[in-house]
């Protein structure tokens, strides 16, 4: 093979990795033009910033084999450094904003990282941005960036269920199929995704539906947005619900969260753990409640108490899938209180704080329910 076609072909690999990025000005050399031009043809890659929280992804286990393991051991460097292969489809450059478990995830680290994402696509020459977290909790940190952080620019959360040490460890490709759909242009204006074991999830719709395997995350209610496979990214829908570049809450107007709990219901459920969820200083509460966010009789009339006194009140479901509709077997507007529809009691939990922020009127948090 001539050195021309074999350059030319390489250009032709990376444009197919840049995932048809608008800005990849890489000449398919024509058959008649001098070798010289393609070996001087410049690629203009994508700017994309790594932001790197912790994680099994960061993890590290004493051997390959064993299930033990610590989260959030290998730095962001490190990280990079392990997955060559996504320098070649964007201009990376990484920066630490906290090395934990997700189950260890804070408001502090919540508030700094949409502060930083925020400064960070507000850049002319940023074009997107990669978090790698724990997957615990990341439906929770993906669902509040994408409530708090204003762009139209891919922000793209990823994962892995093995630690970096592990046998078949699935971050590297996790982490390379994350950075080629952040920078894709078509990944814009589909609010925050989630990338992970080949799968684009909006922020809204995934949840962790296995502790150990591999493919945990699933998007049980209104599907994938979309797949990757080794860069190579498909869309199928927009996000579903108001997001990333109309929302209510943008960063700048939050310096705290309220508190709210969950509380599960369950099987001879009284008003004990609502009651103290209260006293524990929660303006507000979301009920992981069974079926369509039913609960105990005794349970509802301590929830509606609490409504009564102006604590804001949600029902949501411990079941993994469906909605919560307004006013099916609970009467929503008898009681006062707010039905998660989409969200499960997690999420729910992240909209209901960042409400509370706002307003406390139940109609007016309804209504957030319903767009978000
Ligand atoms: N506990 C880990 C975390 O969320 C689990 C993982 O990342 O898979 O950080």
């Amino acid at each position: 093979m001539s050195k021309r076609v074999l350059v030319t072909l390489t250009l032709v690999f990376l444009l197919a990795l840049a995932g048809g990025h608008e800005r990849v000005a890489a000449q398919t050399a024509a058959p008649t033009a001098a070798p010289t031009a393609a070996k001087t043809a410049q690629v203009s890659l994508p700017k994309i910033v790594v932001l790197a929280t912790g994680g099994t992804i960061a993890g590290a286990a004493e051997s390959d084999v064993q299930a033990g393991y610590k989260s959030g051991q290998v730095g962001v460097d490190q990280l990079l450094a392990a997955v060559p292969q996504a320098k070649k489809l964007a201009n990376l450059r990484g920066e630490q904003i906290s090395n934990i478990g997700s189950q260890d995830m804070n408001d502090e680290v919540w508030l700094k990282l949409a502060r930083r994402i925020s400064a960070l696509v507000a850049m002319p020459d940023v074009d997107g941005v990669v978090i790698t977290h724990g997957t615990d909790t990341i439906e929770e940190t993906a669902y509040f960036l994408n409530l708090v952080v204003k762009t139209r620019k891919p922000i793209v959360l990823t994962a892995a269920m093995r630690p970096s040490t592990a046998l078949s460890a699935d971050g590297p490709l996790n982490f390379f199929n994350a950075v080629a759909v952040a920078a894709n242009k078509d990944a814009a204006g589909r609010g925050v995704l989630v990338v992970v074991n080949d799968w684009i999830h909006g922020a809204s719709s995934l949840t962790k539906t296995s502790t150990t395997a591999v493919q945990t995350f699933l998007s049980p209610v209104s599907g994938l947005i979309g797949t990757v496979a080794y860069g190579d990214a498909e869309f199928y829908r927009g996000p579903v619900g108001r997001n990333t570049q109309d929302t209510e809450f943008p960063i700048d107007t939050i310096t705290t969260l309220p508190r709210v709990d969950i509380v599960m219901a369950y099987e001879n459920m009284d008003g004990a753990l609502i009651d103290a969820a209260v006293a524990a200083g929660a303006k507000g509460v979301v009920v992981a409640g069974v079926g369509n966010g039913n609960m105990t009789q005794v349970a509802l009339e301590a929830l509606a108490a609490q409504a009564k006194k102006g604590v804001v009140c949600v029902r949501s479901s411990r079941v993994a899938t469906g909605r919560v509709g307004r006013d099916v077997e609970v009467d929503d507007d008898k009681y006062g209180f707010v039905a998660s529809l989409g969200l499960n009691p997690q999420k729910s939990r992240v909209l209901l704080r960042l409400a509370l922020t706002k307003t406390k009127d139940v109609k007016v948090i309804q209504r957030m329910f319903d767009e978000y």
